[in-house]
């Protein structure tokens, strides 16, 4: 059993304010495996004292003594990445070698930090005046469950890379994850306060970041509706924000694409992170002209994917982070059965041969319209929607026919016409016969899949308030 009781604020773990225990579970087996200690409204209240307090001397700090702590952080961070894949496994239920990557990436965030920093001027004349980019001030950092360790080392990267100090806060979901990132970080030997990071829920601890004074800037992951909350909350203090939120990102396979190789990318667009991801692809778009096609090799293709046990290597898809999680997947795969879609692959219930766990079977409806529910509304979970178009154009109409507009990928023989299609496409990041990363390309969303930009010299900047000096 795991006992979390402790939270890190001025450079010492110290015990909570918070009185409130909160349970932790294997999602794998739906057994509890221990209890956090969380963080309430005051220890908020202190650590932003904190990170308030080591701010005059930070965002002073020179840019090689910041490379210094990120290199140090990164160093840091790497050398638990056997334990944070074993946290990552056993709490969250990621398959393992997706979990070992989200182990790299909270170490590779901080090297990548590092690089920028490097290369950034922080000065620059524009006619009489000199432009000075200016740390903001507190940043308040909020995370969600399903790249928590990621999401506080890239926040954590940006924040500290443009000279703010900052209070985090992780999902009290993932408290194990965090407790070992937090370790790693406090060995990094940073001076005190710089960062503080107290696991607490989101109504209480979340809403004193998002409301107080003494914070400049919030920089939040997680859901539309929450992040709607933070925007009104922090309207009074005018805050600067950068939302990450939801997304419906469709996959647009053209009627050139080569099926066998376009079919396998979208159910791994689709099925990544055990559909637990923003910038999952729901939406397959496919020419109606080869309907037939798309079907048969989806219904080969998809019984090839695995969901069970995150340890077996041979496992794409691992379970739900939560039995709520869990009851929400299944609720719009009983609602797109009663809305008329076609269930190619998967259905309600746990997989065959599995009978514990938050399992999920990896589920494809076809002949889905983009009016349904199941291709409006972000699951969060294994559930694909295949939607059929006629004409290029009606391709692009379905495709932008949503609230989100995080990420879109298109599948395609034809880079040119691809290209083309992808500046038609309201989406933050257009991958095109790929499922690549780059981890220096700004990323974030268009219409309500969030504000601002991370990562690269846009996510530095988002920490920066540009500041002309005139003489
Ligand atoms: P969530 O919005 O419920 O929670 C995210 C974080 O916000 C948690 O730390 C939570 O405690 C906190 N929170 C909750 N209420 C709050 C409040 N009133 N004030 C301040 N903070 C509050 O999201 P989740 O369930 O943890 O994560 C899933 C969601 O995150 C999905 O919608 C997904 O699309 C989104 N997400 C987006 C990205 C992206 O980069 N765009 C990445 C990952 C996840």
């Amino acid at each position: 059993m795991h006992h979390i009781n402790q939270i890190y604020i001025n450079g010492a773990f110290v015990t909570p304010q918070g009185k409130e225990l909160f349970d932790l579970f294997n999602p794998t087996t739906g057994q509890r495996i221990g209890q956090v200690q969380l963080a309430n409204e005051q220890d908020a209240v202190t650590a932003i004292a904190a990170a308030k307090g080591a701010f005059a001397e930070f965002s002073r700090s020179s840019k090689d003594a910041r490379i210094g702590y990120l290199k140090r952080m990164h160093a840091a961070v790497e050398g638990v990445e056997d334990e944070l894949t074993q946290a990552i496994i056993e709490e969250y239920g990621a398959p393992i070698s997706r979990a070992r990557w989200m182990a790299k990436h909270a170490a590779s965030v901080l090297q990548d930090a590092a690089s920028v920093l490097q290369s950034y001027k922080f000065s620059r004349r524009i006619g009489i005046a000199e432009v000075v980019m200016q740390p903001l001030g507190v940043a308040g950092l909020i995370t969600p469950w399903n790249s928590n360790a990621g999401f506080i080392c890239g926040k954590l990267a940006a924040a500290l890379a443009a000279g703010c100090t900052a209070v985090i806060k992780p999902s009290e979901m993932s408290a194990i994850q965090t407790a070992i990132v937090t370790r790693a970080l406090h060995d990094a030997g940073l001076p005190p306060g710089v960062f503080n990071i107290i696991t607490g829920r989101g109504e209480t601890v979340g809403a004193v970041l998002s409301a107080h004074p003494d914070i400049a800037k919030v920089s939040f992951t997680g859901s539309t509706a929450v992040g709607k909350t933070i925007l009104r909350t922090g309207a009074d203090t005018l805050k600067r924000v950068t939302l990450e939120l939801g997304g419906k990102s469709p996959v647009l396979i053209l009627d050139d694409a080569d099926l066998k190789t376009a079919i396998p990318l979208a159910l791994q667009a689709g099925f990544m992170n055990s559909g637990q991801a923003c910038i999952a692809g729901t939406r397959i778009l496919v020419p109606e002209s080869r309907l037939a096609e798309v079907e048969a090799l989806m219904i080969k293709e998809a019984a090839d994917v695995h969901a069970g046990d995150p340890r077996d290597p041979a496992t794409a898809v691992g379970p739900m982070v939560s039995h709520k999680q869990w009851e929400r997947v299944q609720r719009y795969i009983q609602i797109g059965i009663e809305e008329g879609a076609h269930l190619l692959a998967g259905g309600p219930g746990l997989p065959e041969g599995i009978n514990a766990g938050w399992f999920v079977r990896p589920t494809v409806f076809s002949r889905v319209t983009n009016q349904m529910t199941i291709a409006r509304e972000e699951i969060f979970g294994p559930v694909l929607s295949i939607i059929t178009y006629t004409t290029e154009e009606e391709a692009l109409a379905i495709a932008n026919d949503t609230p989100y507009g995080l990420q879109a990928y298109i599948l395609s023989s034809n880079p040119e016409r691809a290209h083309r299609l992808a500046s038609h496409i309201d989406a933050g990041r257009v991958l095109i016969n790929t499922l690549a990363h780059e981890p220096l390309a700004p990323f974030g969303g268009f219409k309500q899949s969030g504000i601002g930009r991370e990562y690269g010299t846009f996510g530095l900047e988002a920490f920066l308030e540009p500041k002309s000096i005139l003489s």
